[in-house]
Formats: structure tokens, sequence, C-alpha cells
């Protein structure tokens, strides 16, 4: 593994990159409001990764790009690069089926403890190391897919283009982790436990209480809040939950609001603010937090000298994926349409009006070490 120095995203993404509102960076291209009439998709929410509609958004998008970018060659083929066979490969097929396009998808974990394998299955190839994007490459051209101004590349941003999963991805999880203790904390002032408020989000953030949680880290947050504030004790809560008596985040914050005159006083205004945020809608509610998130986030970006380790930079900084980088910049030069997709929430990944005047970047424009093999 070598250090190839610093760079941003937008060093081969430009500002071709959208978060979860689905408003490209580029105001050269349409956003989600302004594709719904045409799309047909409803106005209020804002399609999720895995369904239909966030496919036909990117299709719309992509399809706007190239328009500006190589007039005279439409998409016909898609490329995507991912780390979550789920997410990102229902992603991936949703998006190859809006555009009417064949597609092929190098989904990577990092697992250094197994032999390098690049498996193929259907139209995804999956990897168990960052550096198999060589021979991915091989074999989208032996299959006919030229890296040439008519194939698209979607690239997914969190845990592939920065963060690589199995390899660097876990700093991304501390950003977040810490945002959210940063933020009870502040909350909390002196009656902030450190150790109960680690067991409670080791707890709950465990996979079998998404169906509670809905695996939203604003709730998560939230719900941490509330049960080390005194105002529910936390073991017999989770005992509920566990009994399947306590079965959603509505019901939880519903029970919250019942008994307000008891929440401690520091909490009042944001458990109003955050009920307010949830009855409109609002998919990330807990806006302290999210902002938090954004500084822990931006803050691991490039953080560490030039000259350290590359175990400390694996395990201090949020990297760029060396090999993606690599592979990106020559595909751009050979006239593919990239693109950025990231599902972080617009308010952890983007300065609000007073920090980009202070010079405080987007996640894409953020300046890191790029590392790989
Ligand atoms: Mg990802």
């Amino acid at each position: 593994m070598k250090n190839y120095g610093r760079t941003a995203l937008s060093e081969f993404l430009s500002d071709r990159v959208v978060y979860r509102k689905l408003v490209p960076a580029d105001p050269q291209l349409p956003g989600l409001d302004d594709l719904r009439s045409r799309l047909g998709i409803p106005d209020g929410g804002t399609p999720r990764k895995i369904e239909p509609d966030y496919a036909r958004v990117i299709v719309a998008m992509l399809q706007a790009a190239r328009r500006l970018d190589a007039p005279g060659s439409p998409i016909e083929r898609l490329v995507y690069l991912g780390d979550t066979h789920m997410l990102d490969g229902t992603a991936f097929s949703n998006i190859c089926q809006a555009g009417d396009w064949p597609g092929i998808a190098f989904i990577a974990s990092e697992s250094i403890k197994e032999p390098p394998a690049l498996v193929e299955q259907g139209t995804f190839m999956l990897a168990n190391r960052w550096a198999l994007l060589a021979d991915f490459e091989r074999k989208c051209l032996e299959k006919g897919f030229p890296f040439d101004e008519r194939t698209a590349v979607v690239i997914d941003l969190d845990k592939t283009a920065v963060g690589a999963r199995g390899r660097n991805g876990q700093v991304i999880d501390n950003a977040r982790v810490q945002a959210v203790e940063q933020t009870v904390a502040e909350l909390l002032g002196t009656a902030f436990d450190p150790q109960a408020f680690r067991w409670v989000y080791d707890h709950l953030n465990q996979p079998r209480y998404h169906p509670f949680t809905a695996d939203n880290q604003d709730y998560l947050a939230y719900i941490c809040l509330m049960l080390i504030s005194g105002l529910f004790d936390a073991h017999a809560m989770i005992a509920e939950v566990d009994a399947g008596r306590m079965v959603s985040f509505e019901q939880f914050i519903a029970l919250v609001e019942s008994r307000s005159t008891n929440i401690d006083p520091r909490l009042k205004s944001i458990h109003a603010e955050i009920l307010a945020n949830v009855q409109a809608g609002d998919p990330t509610p807990f806006k302290p937090f999210r902002s938090n998130e954004y500084h822990n986030t931006i803050g691991r970006f490039g953080c560490l000298p030039d000259d350290a380790p590359i175990t400390e930079l694996l395990s201090g900084e949020i990297l760029i994926t060396q090999e993606v980088r690599q592979a990106a910049l020559k595909w751009r030069s050979q006239g593919s349409a990239l693109f950025g997709l990231s599902d972080k929430p617009d308010e952890a990944a983007l300065p609000d009006a007073k920090l980009a005047a202070a010079g405080y970047p987007a996640l894409h424009q953020a300046i890191t070490h790029s590392v790989g093999e």
C-alpha cells in the first residue's frame, strides 16, 4: 500500500456528484425538483437509493450531463463501482433498467486474510481487493464494454471512492459515532454519562434493531439521547423492544411526547424540533447531529501529515481509494461520463452558507491523501 499524495474527489468527478437530496453539486444539471413533473414523481418525498424512482432521477441527470459534454454521443452502457451488494447492487440494476442500458458492476470489500478473488455473478463482479479493479477493467473490455464516450461510470462515494470498505471504512463510521456522542454530550451537559451512551448506542446499532430504529442514525441518536437522559430506564425500554411491544420510532417519539412534562429541561427544545421535523416527513430530523457529523467527517480528511505511516493513515484519516481514482482518471480521459452518488444526508456532506463563506468544502472537494496498492 502506498500514499499517492493529496487530492480531492473533484479531481476526477468535478461537481458531477449528488448527495441524498438528489440536488447535483453542478448547477448545470437538473435536480430532483426540476425532474418531478417530467418523471411523474410526486412532491414532497425524496426517493431513496434502492427505489426505482431514484434510478430514474439518476438516469435523467446522467443524460443531461452527457448532452452538455458530448452532445452527439448518447449513453449506451453503464459501469458501476460500489461496496455493498444489496444497496449498490439494487441501485445499479434499477439504473440499468431505467436507462435501458446493459451494465456491469464492480462491488468490492477488501479482505486481506483471503486470497484475492474476483467472482463473476451475472452482471456483478464481486472482489475482495480494491486492486482487482484493474482485472475488472480487462473483463469489461473483453465483454465489449469500452470506456468511451458512450459509457457512463457511476461511482458510489461512501466506502468506495473514499473510505474503502474493508480497508478504511471504519474511519467514516467513527466520524459518525463521534458526532452522535458529541451531540448527546453537548445537549446533556454535566448529566452525560459516556459509558451509558456507548452501551445504548452499540446495543441499538445492531441490525436486529433496524425495525425499531428504521436503520436511521438520526432516530438512533435521538433514542440514545432520551434513553440516557433518565426519561426512561434504558434496559427496561430495550426489553420492551425485544419483547415486540415497542416496535417503531414513531411509537417511541409519541411516548416521549406523552411524557413531555418529565423531559429534562435541557432537551425540551430539541425534542420539539425533532418531533416537528419528523411530522413534516424530514428523514434527517436531528439537525445538530448532522452538523456535527459534517465537522467530524471533514475533520478527518487530510488531517495527518504527508509522511504519516500507512497504517496510521488507514485508521485515522478518510482516504481516497487510489485504485478508484486511477481508473476514474483514465476512463474520463477516454471520454466516459463519470458521476458520483452519495447516500450521505446533505447536511452531513455540505457546509451551510456561513461555513461555505468561511472556506469549508463540500465532501467531494475536501483534500485528503489517496492511498492504494
Ligand atoms: Mg457505499
